[in-house]
């Protein structure tokens, strides 16, 4: 018989770590100089930086333009006006995300239409996408969820045989290959976040990348009156000056300049994030319950930084036991492990209840012909998710005796889950969170 499980009086598997396993964001004297250069020369509030990284960002990516944004949140809402989405326009997009994803178009007078998720990728599922659109359905957002691609062959697939756009959320999949090219390269924009929590860690920041100049104009006039000069499309030079969204959205020149830096280290940091994340998944490889969110290998796909890394549960194979129990035991082993993922964010109030805009009826149907509030149960794969992912440690350094050690501790948890039996709780009652995360 295995150990006895430190929860029920064994030994903690995990003891003291290394500082760095988990310190983030990584803070270089580099990026410390190029804070104080933007400081000392007074330029908070310019643009020349921002501008610069946008370029390098846009690079990077192959795209042909890059919008920084105070915040991804603001990102995305540019994406959204980019396309023109306005009054009693739908987007649909996958129920379990951040609320940045989708909520933004409720300003712009549109609403959402929530898709349910692949149980195994836990990004928007391709078979649930098509018969949600309609002809007011104007986009479709995909999110690459905790560092995984999504299924983009088949959704752009249908998003060209329906003509809906694509706006690609990428703030957890920063440098993350579906098929070998890179995502925020799919869809006809794409928004990240750029937040210090992110995998790409430059502060409060985010950025829209396009190749369409119309987009990048649209996007310029909804929150950057001083780039009025960059417009070219008569119908909006004819309004410039003053920004159409009544929202400013510039971002701060500190984190510019953090961004140029970030760009220079992030292939090194998330190449190592990879390689640690694969060690550990490759050691559990075959261990019953778990499943890595990881792409098949060699398939050209990857985890770009493991943001917020999940573990797939499948309590049928361990008798039922909890997720709850399962993380208990985790815990106990010094295993940083916790049930549920974001909340399904169809079955929040503010997307069924609240009347937000004083429209005498909920915002979500306050500009369309129906009542497209999703049933209990419609979404039955993104309703029952907390029972079945669990929140892994996000190794940011290759240290293999280490992480043999959390490995270590799953293993000691599954061979030992029919003692765990006894005293479960059961399924977690309220899992999940509604995108406010403590991190390790
Ligand atoms: C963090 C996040 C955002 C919003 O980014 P902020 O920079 O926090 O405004 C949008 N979408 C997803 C999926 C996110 O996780």
């Amino acid at each position: 018989m295995a150990e006895k499980l430190a929860l029920l009086g064994g030994r903690k598997t995990i003891g003291r770590v290394p500082a760095d396993l988990f310190r983030w964001p990584v803070v270089n004297k580099e990026m410390e100089k190029a804070v104080l250069n933007v400081l000392r020369a007074g330029k908070m509030s310019g643009s020349d930086i921002t501008m610069e990284f946008e370029k390098a960002f846009a690079a990077w990516h192959g795209r042909r333009y890059g919008l920084g944004a105070n915040n991804g949140t603001a990102a995305l809402h540019c994406a959204m006006f980019g396309l023109g989405i306005g009054r009693g326009d739908e987007v649909i997009c996958p129920s379990i995300t951040y609320w940045a994803s989708c909520l933004p178009v409720f300003s712009l007078g549109g609403t959402v239409v929530f898709a349910d998720i692949d149980p195994e990728t836990l990004c928007l599922d391709p078979d649930d996408l098509e018969h949600r659109i309609t002809d007011r359905t104007k986009a479709v957002i995909v999110v690459h969820y905790c560092g995984r691609p999504a299924e983009m062959k088949k959704i752009m697939a249908i998003s060209r045989k329906k003509g809906v756009a694509v706006i690609e959320d990428v703030s957890h999949a920063h440098g993350a290959l579906y098929q070998g090219k890179l995502v925020g390269t799919f869809g006809q924009v794409a928004g990240f976040s750029l937040m210090s929590g992110k995998s790409f860690a430059v502060g409060e920041a985010g950025i829209l990348l396009t190749d369409d100049r119309l987009i990048y104009e649209r996007a310029v006039a909804f929150g950057y009156y001083e780039r009025s000069d960059q417009l070219t499309l008569p119908e909006l030079k004819a309004a410039a000056g003053l920004p159409w969204g009544g929202y400013k959205y510039r971002m701060h020149q500190m984190s510019s300049a953090v961004g140029l830096v970030q760009l220079k280290k992030y292939p090194e940091e998330m190449a190592e994030i990879d390689r640690a994340m694969n060690y550990f998944w490759d050691l559990l490889e075959g261990t019953p319950g778990i499943r890595s969110q990881r792409p098949p290998k060699n398939s050209g796909s990857t985890m770009g930084g493991w943001y917020n890394p999940l573990g797939l549960y499948r309590p049928e194979e361990l008798d039922g036991l909890s997720v709850t129990r399962f993380c208990q035991a985790l815990q106990a082993e010094g295993f940083p492990a916790r049930p549920g993922c974001n909340k399904a964010l169809h079955l929040h109030p503010l997307f069924r209840t609240v009347d937000v805009y004083r429209d005498g009826c909920p915002t979500r149907l306050a500009f369309s012909r129906r009542d497209l509030r999703e049933k209990l149960g419609s979404l039955p794969v993104a309703e029952g998710i907390q029972k079945r992912v669990f929140s892994i440690p996000w190794f940011k350094k290759f240290y293999p005796e280490v992480i043999e050690r959390y490995a270590a501790a799953v293993k000691k948890v599954v061979a030992n889950y029919h003692l765990l039996l006894k005293d479960d709780p059961g399924d977690p009652k309220d899992g999940g969170n509604w995108g406010l995360t403590f991190r390790i």
